[in-house]
């Protein structure tokens, strides 16, 4: 349990700022390592807003052990050359990835944060941090009010445009890619292999997507802004759904949402900086070549928090 100090001062061992998976799955394994931690979301609730694929690679699942919130299983895929020519792969005895209902599966991992001890505060972030001797003193706005926490170890879990980061001038991810992505019903896709394209005039240095997610499909393009020639990424998508070679496969499409959001590639230059730690997006940590970005983060905190407890 966290100790008050007089009256206005609360004590944790660690701070966790952000209520994404890989800040859920870091507060649970502080927890399991015996530190009582506080997790803080800035949002009302875990898993809004949404910006993902939604896949989650086979070693984070057996780590999150959260399949009730797999949508469609992947087996496999088809590679289309910017010509059209597909390369399909797979085997539908072995599930190479999981397509996860996102907000179902952060829920699930910060829950298991809160399993293991955590307190979570939701709509709370901090104002201000500050090292002073052997500990962080944090100012943080809750619902009712401002608290004055204080910690042994900071950590920073709050995604790409990391305040805990910017806080402490702990440098940037090395390229910052930008995704977007429209969520459908009707495309004609292979249950079980995503669709992938490519071709500079639909994802530039990249890949287009197509990922079957239960009753819908997650069509989605990324790429780098100096690489778009002044494009949007909707352009690039509309690009995507009119090209001759495919068309036909997005002719039924009605779309059900729209999600954008930044993917950071290239760890930063100081992802530990006295006792601060950055994890996750916020530590640029995202896999250069997919984009994926909650494996890597579970591993980071798989390799750090033994060493950090
Ligand atoms: C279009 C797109 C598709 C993607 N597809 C995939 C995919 O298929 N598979 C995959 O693995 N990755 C994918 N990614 C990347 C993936 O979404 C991220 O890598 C992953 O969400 C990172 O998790 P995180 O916990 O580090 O950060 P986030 O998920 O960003 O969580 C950070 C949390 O911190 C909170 N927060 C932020 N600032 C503060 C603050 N100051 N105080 C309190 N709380 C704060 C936020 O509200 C959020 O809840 C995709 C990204 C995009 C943009």
């Amino acid at each position: 349990m966290p100790v008050r100090k007089g009256v206005e001062t609360i004590d944790y061992d660690v701070v966790v700022v952000g209520a994404g998976p890989v800040g859920g799955f870091l507060a649970r394994r502080m927890c399991e390592g015996g530190a009582n931690v506080l997790l803080l979301e800035e949002h009302s609730q875990i898993g809004r807003p949404f910006q993902c694929a939604g896949l989650v690679n086979p070693d984070a699942m057996r780590l999150a052990g959260l399949e009730g919130t797999v949508l469609t299983p992947i087996w496999g895929a088809r590679i289309h050359s910017p010509s059209g020519i597909p390369v399909v792969i797979g085997n539908e005895q072995q599930v190479r990835t999981w397509s996860v209902c996102r907000k179902l599966f952060d829920e699930g991992v910060v829950s298991q944060g809160v399993d293991a001890g955590a307190d979570l505060w939701l709509s709370s972030k901090p104002e201000s941090a500050d090292i002073v001797e052997d500990r962080v003193h944090l100012s943080v706005r809750t619902p009712t009010g401002i608290e004055s926490i204080r910690c042994k170890l900071l950590c920073g879990a709050d995604g790409a445009h990391s305040w805990v980061r910017r806080r402490f001038r702990m440098g940037r991810p090395r390229e910052l890619m930008v995704g977007f992505q429209v969520e459908v019903t009707g495309y004609k896709g292979e249950e079980g292999r995503l669709d992938m394209y490519t071709g500079s005039t639909i994802s530039p240095g990249f890949f287009a997507w197509a990922i079957p997610s239960g009753d819908t499909t997650r069509i989605g393009t990324w790429s780098k802004p100096d690489l778009m020639g002044g494009d949007s990424c909707e352009q690039l998508l509309d690009r995507l759904r009119a090209e001759p070679n495919w068309k036909d496969r997005f002719s039924g499409c009605e779309e059900v949402g729209r999600f954008c959001g930044p993917i950071p590639c290239g760890l930063v230059r100081k992802p530990m900086s006295e006792r601060v730690v950055l994890f996750g997006d916020a530590a640029g940590l995202c896999k250069p070549t997919t984009g994926g970005g909650i494996g890597p983060g579970f591993k980071q905190v798989e390799l750090l928090v033994p060493i950090l407890l």
